[in-house]
């Protein structure tokens, strides 16, 4: 199982983080050791100090393809939950800086709590879901996919084009405007509309 993800996809967040908007998506990976399930604690690693929350829908992939043109992509996901991309914000600013990969920053231990998922036909028209994050019942995150620069459908065709895509791969959508510093003793709760699907307390 590899983990996709699509980074400078909201336009406020873009404006955020000082970057440039870009013309194609901005693509990078997590191994499957950073995927945390069933609500399980992230454990603050001693390598950064500045680790962000940037909570994200993600797409479940439901069967192998390539090259699968946009107008199909939709055959390829049928599940979508809710996820964060923990990001050791201190690593990536020196990777930005000298422009190495952000693979340290991205893809630690643990730096990819998942949902349960949930039938994407029960979502409703999918670009105009709304999903939000909160810091101890603090609302931190809140964002919709009318916001996206890339679809869901667009994201999957065009990440397909470079990687097949398998059974059971997930495809982080990126973050809306918000992100910030996570705390040790901190509960993140992460909702698509008005449902609460993950839990995910700092240690
Ligand atoms: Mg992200």
């Amino acid at each position: 199982m590899k983990i996709l993800a699509v980074g400078r996809n909201y336009v406020e967040h873009i404006k955020e983080l000082n970057n440039e908007r870009p013309t194609d998506p901005v693509i990078f990976m997590k191994p499957d050791t950073a995927v945390l399930r069933n609500n399980a604690p992230f454990y603050y690693p001693s390598f950064s100090n500045d680790i962000h929350y940037e909570v994200e829908l993600v797409l479940k992939v439901s069967k192998m393809g390539k090259n699968i043109n946009e107008k199909f992509a939709q055959k390829y996901y049928d599940e979508i939950g809710i996820g964060i991309d923990f990001t050791a914000r201190d690593l990536q600013r020196k990777a930005k800086e000298k422009g190495l990969p952000w693979a340290l920053a991205k893809g630690f231990n643990g730096s990819a709590p998942v949902s349960q998922f949930i039938p994407k036909n029960e979502l409703g028209k999918l670009t105009d879901i709304s999903f939000s994050l909160k810091a101890d019942n603090e609302i931190k995150q809140e964002g919709n996919t009318s916001m996206m620069l890339f679809n869901f459908d667009y994201i999957v065709s065009y990440l397909s084009s470079f990687f097949t895509l398998k059974k059971g791969d997930l495809i982080f959508t990126g973050t809306p405007a918000g992100v910030g510093p996570i705390k040790i003793g901190q509960k993140l709760t992460a909702f698509i509309e008005n449902e609460k699907l993950l839990e995910c307390e700092i240690k």
